[in-house]
């Protein structure tokens, strides 16, 4: 007899069990347990997403133009992004990384250029000087330096950039690029590798946190032109001199 009631309470629980599973649905009641279950499912795929995705999948956008350059240069432009965005936007961005899309243009007599968003690369340049990938790591740091509408001198912006290609970039060498020694017909303003060099003898010379200290400056939308006697106790023509006597010993 009580083997028999036990039976019968489980035939009746088994056959009411999935009743009122579907009563549930067809009232189009929340399952809570079915929905938890769907979204642990869900974290996990993006999980693994997240680990097989390299930056440039994530970041980088490379149009149909880039049929117009050799798939080995198409490669190492990748392989650098890959390799670089991350310490730039580091260094230039508090480590928020912006979507980045690569253009290859046929009719751009320059080497490079960024602007919104997008770093346009000369197909004839790059053809000509295929080693010269790191023009993109300097356009990598504009991106990064998204200084908008905060104000600083032009050199400075172009000395940053070319201080983050001396830093980060990883062809240089071979691209035939490099920082030039001091000679006396440069000036801090002349932008570019002059002021990179600069700013890299600031930074090994007189203060170790200027060159990421002043990009936080600008972007934070502070810069004045009394940031480098503000920053150092001297004024930039100082700096500069000093720079200057240091290089002839
Ligand atoms: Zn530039």
């Amino acid at each position: 007899m009580i083997r028999k009631t036990i039976i019968a309470t489980l035939l009746i629980a088994l056959a009411l069990s999935p009743l009122s599973a579907c009563s549930n649905n067809a009232q189009g009641t929340p399952d809570e347990s079915v929905t938890a279950e769907e979204t642990t499912v869900e974290e996990t795929t993006v999980e693994e997403t997240t680990v097989e995705e390299t930056l440039a999948d994530k970041y980088l956008k490379f149009g149909e133009s880039k049929e117009l350059i050799s798939t080995k240069t198409v490669d190492v432009l990748v392989d650098t992004f890959n390799k670089v965005y991350g310490d730039i936007c580091d260094f230039f961005n508090d480590g928020k990384m912006l979507k980045v899309t690569y253009v290859i243009d046929p009719d751009y007599d320059g080497v490079a250029y960024a602007s919104g968003g997008k770093i346009v690369l000369s197909k004839k340049w790059i053809k000509q000087n295929p080693n010269d990938t790191d023009c993109m790591t300097h356009e990598l740091v504009h991106i990064a330096q998204n200084y908008g509408s905060n104000v600083c001198p032009g050199w400075i912006t172009e000395g940053l950039a070319d201080y983050g290609r001396a830093k980060f970039g990883l062809n240089n060498k071979k691209g035939g690029w490099s920082l030039p020694k001091y000679d006396k017909s440069q000036k801090y303003t002349d932008s570019y590798r002059v002021t990179a060099a600069f700013f890299i003898w600031l930074e090994e010379n007189v203060d170790e946190t200027l060159p990421k200290d002043l990009n936080d400056t600008i972007k934070a939308g502070e810069y004045r032109n009394a940031y480098f006697v503000n920053k150092t106790g001297k004024k930039i023509d100082e700096l500069w001199q000093m720079y200057a006597d240091a290089s002839k010993k």
